[in-house]
C-alpha cells in the first residue's frame, strides 16, 4: 500500500506554520511550560477545560518523521515535557487525554507535530 503524501516520509517543513510563529516569538501564546525540547501552551480554543498544546522545538511536521529522524535527547525531550505538563497541572489524579493528529485524514490544521492534552472534566470514550 502505497502511504498517503504528508503522512510518513519527511513532510516539507513551512517555517511560516503557525506554531513556527509562536516559537520564535513572531506571535504570542499564553505559555505554560518551555524547556530546551519543547513548548506548551493553551489551545486558543479550548475544546476541555483544559486543553494544551505541547510542541517539540524541532522542525517536525509527521510524528513518523520525528520519531524516525530526531536526536533521541528530542524524542526524549518531547515525550518527557508532556508528562511534566500533565504532572505540573495536576492531571494525574483525575485523568487525561492525549491526542495527535497527523495528515489529511486526522484534519492536522497546523502543520507542525503537536500533542492535545485535555483535561477536566469527563472525557467519554473516544471517538474517531
Ligand atoms: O491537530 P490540529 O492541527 O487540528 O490542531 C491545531 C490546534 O491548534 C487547534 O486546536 C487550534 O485551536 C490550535 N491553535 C492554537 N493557536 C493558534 C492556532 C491554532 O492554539 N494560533
Amino acid at each position: 500500500m502505497t502511504p498517503k503524501q504528508g503522512v510518513s516520509g519527511k513532510p516539507p517543513y513551512d517555517d511560516n506554520n503557525i506554531f513556527a510563529k509562536i516559537l520564535r516569538g513572531d506571535i504570542p501564546c499564553r505559555k505554560v511550560y518551555e524547556d530546551e525540547f519543547a513548548l506548551a501552551f493553551h489551545d486558543i480554543n479550548p475544546q476541555a477545560p483544559h486543553h494544551i498544546l505541547v510542541i517539540p522545538k524541532g522542525r517536525y511536521v509527521a510524528f513518523a518523521d520525528f520519531a524516525a529522524t530526531a536526536p533521541e535527547a528530542e524524542i526524549t525531550g518531547f515525550i518527557r515535557a508532556i508528562g511534566h505538563v500533565a504532572h505540573m497541572l495536576g492531571f494525574e489524579d483525575t485523568g487525561y487525554r492525549l491526542l495527535a493528529n497527523m495528515g489529511p485524514d486526522s484534519h492536522q490544521e497546523v502543520p507542525h507535530l503537536h500533542v492535545h492534552l485535555f483535561a477536566g472534566r469527563p472525557l467519554g470514550p473516544m471517538l474517531v
